[in-house]
């Protein structure tokens, strides 16, 4: 067993959620961590910093940390952030140290973010585990964001330009899931969950034989 590995044992999961945009990451993860299922206890979503205009619905510390571009740009320097990416303009980043933390304490950490990061943390991290999330149809999306009251068209036209450049990279993932029902998605992911626990490269034969008493 190589080192890496070894040090993953008795920690969490890294879990990189990506899809487009409107196909609703962020309710599936609340869901999830809100159900009386094996594993959700277990599960935090990383919050991100961003640049981006706050929406009127988000809050600081619990949507986003926003930031100013000079902020991000200190905090890249710093080697603070486990990956970002610029997206529509604006720059998003995950906070390294808040995931480690919360990994070394077993939690399985949820970082929803867009292709490009997913691919430095792939890079990174080769243990993480990479979900891509799909809406039923390409329909149900347009009308979703189109719902989302708080963006231009402009701004909407844009976003569904990237999710189709996005989705060819759907074979770098391991794992897809539909958000076809809200309940079914999160059942979903904390099944995939379950299952990357149990996969062998996690488990730990050592500490089994050390109860061995005969
Ligand atoms: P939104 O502006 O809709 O909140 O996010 C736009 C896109 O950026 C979404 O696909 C979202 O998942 C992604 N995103 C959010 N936070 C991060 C981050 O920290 N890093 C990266 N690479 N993408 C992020």
């Amino acid at each position: 067993m190589r080192d890496r590995e070894r040090a993953q044992l008795g920690t969490g999961l890294l879990v990189v959620l990506s899809g487009p945009s409107g196909v609703g990451k962020g309710t599936v993860v609340a869901q999830a961590m809100s159900l009386k299922r094996e594993g959700a206890s277990r599960l935090r979503r990383s919050v991100s910093v961003t640049t981006r205009p706050r929406r009127a619905d988000e809050r600081e510390g619990v949507d986003y940390f926003f930031c100013t571009p000079e902020q991000f740009e200190e905090r890249v320097q710093a080697g603070r952030l486990l990956e970002w990416a610029t997206y529509l303009d604006n720059r998003y980043g995950t906070p390294a140290d808040w995931v480690d933390e919360q990994i070394a304490s077993g939690h399985d950490v949820v970082l929803e973010i867009e292709v490009q990061g997913a691919m430095q943390v792939k890079e990174r991290r080769p243990d993480s585990v990479l979900i891509y999330m799909l809406p039923p149809s390409w329909r149900a999306l347009r009308r979703r964001l189109r719902t989302r009251r708080s963006e231009s068209e402009e701004i909407q036209r844009r976003r569904l330009a990237v999710a189709r450049e996005e989705i060819k990279w759907l074979p770098e993932y391991r794992y897809c899931i539909m958000n076809d029902r809200v309940a079914k998605a999160a059942r979903r992911l904390l099944a995939i969950l379950e299952a990357e626990r149990a996969r062998v490269a996690r488990t730990d034969p050592s500490a089994w034989l050390e109860g061995d008493d005969d």
